[in-house]
């Protein structure tokens, strides 16, 4: 497998930049940095949502409490690049590379270490695995970001699944839409447009993320026949209010993307200074359902340590007592609803 060659990628020469780099050599001797041209011009003023996502922290080296792999993504690997937590599908890990690395991710321990995709030797088990799990429906393509690989590579690997008669549903988990916009091309959206149903899921954090790039990356994609959905990561100081998810969530829908999830943060090492209460993720939620569009709701998800899976929490809005309900309207009602059943 090959990396698509980036000459795009590039960090920027801006001088505010430059400095937080250096002062943050130690951090980026432990978490690696990358930054592309397109994403840093996204920053309006140093410290600001983007700066936060993408600039090295030196809180990322004092967080020592928590753990690299809360999630068990190493015990649930039967076979090295793919994860298998729930009986119907399973998590392939094809690329260790992404054109940001975000200062949040939930695989930190493993994005831009040793910086190899996943090998011809390595695939060739993973697809054996799969044919030999008729219960495998459904392939989520992750990493690292799948798009890093070249087209060529991307091919391979969606081949070779679609040559297994169970394989389902494909879906490729990636924010590059986000980060490095023009590396959805149209020879890319037509070459993946031959392996339907194909679902992207992509990756906005903010509203200011939302620009005329990243809106033409999707609507690309979409043109392509592909549905869009995405995961936010609720992050402190980023978008953790209701007016920025609110924005962040109706600006999806209008370029064409679903919201699908809202993570609470994962108890990853070195991101513990992005981390929220579950009780502000609540209330986040109860700002939204009503407020805007059903369509615009995400599920908000805690993923459990342990391997344990995900968990949709929603704001406590039922008291059922026998056949009648107290419930709460999105205003702050309490309505009486009879449960009858004949
Ligand atoms: C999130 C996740 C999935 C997919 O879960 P859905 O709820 O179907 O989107 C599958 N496997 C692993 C290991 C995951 O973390
Ligand atoms: S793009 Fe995804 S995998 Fe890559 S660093 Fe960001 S959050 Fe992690």
């Amino acid at each position: 497998m090959q990396y698509i060659t980036y000459s795009n990628i590039t960090i920027r020469n801006n001088k505010t930049i430059t400095e937080s780099l250096c002062n943050s050599s130690s951090v980026s001797a432990h978490y690696p940095v990358r930054l592309t041209d397109y994403y840093t011009g996204l920053i309006r003023q140093s410290g600001d949502a983007i700066w936060k996502q993408c600039m090295p922290d030196a809180r990322e080296l004092e967080d020592r409490t928590q753990c690299p792999d809360p999630l068990d993504e190493l015990a649930l690997s039967p076979v090295p690049g793919l994860i298998h937590r729930y009986p119907d599908r399973v998590v392939l890990l094809v690329s260790n590379r992404c054109p940001v690395y975000c200062r949040f991710c939930m695989r930190k321990r493993l994005v831009g270490s040793g910086d190899a995709p996943m090998g011809e030797d390595d695939l060739h088990n993973v697809l054996y695995y799969i044919a030999a799990h008729p219960e495998i429906h459904d392939v989520i393509l992750s990493g690292g970001d799948p798009l890093m690989l070249d087209n060529e590579s991307l091919s391979k690997i969606l081949t070779g699944l679609r040559a297994i008669p169970h394989v389902s549903i494909i879906r490729i988990g990636t924010r590059i839409p986000v980060t490095f916009p023009e590396r959805i091309t149209p020879d890319l959206c037509k070459l993946l447009s031959t392996f339907h149903p194909l679902y992207i899921n992509t990756h906005f954090n903010h509203p200011n993320e939302i620009t005329g790039d990243s809106a033409t990356a999707c609507t690309l994609l979409a043109d392509a026949g592909i549905p869009l959905g995405n995961q936010t990561v609720l992050l402190k100081g980023v978008n953790d209010s209701v007016d920025t998810m609110r924005n962040l969530m109706t600006g999806l829908l209008a370029i064409r993307v679903k919201p699908y999830y809202l993570h609470q943060m994962d108890l990853v090492q070195g991101t513990a200074h992005f981390r929220t209460s579950v009780k502000a993720g609540l209330e986040i939620m109860r700002g939204l359902r009503g407020h805007i569009s059903g369509m615009a709701v995400p599920h908000y998800v805690i993923d459990l340590p342990g391997g344990k899976g995900k968990v949709a929490i929603l704001p406590d809005d039922v008291e059922i007592n026998g056949s009648t309900l107290l419930l709460r309207t999105y205003t702050g009602e309490r309505v009486t609803y009879q449960d009858i059943v004949t």
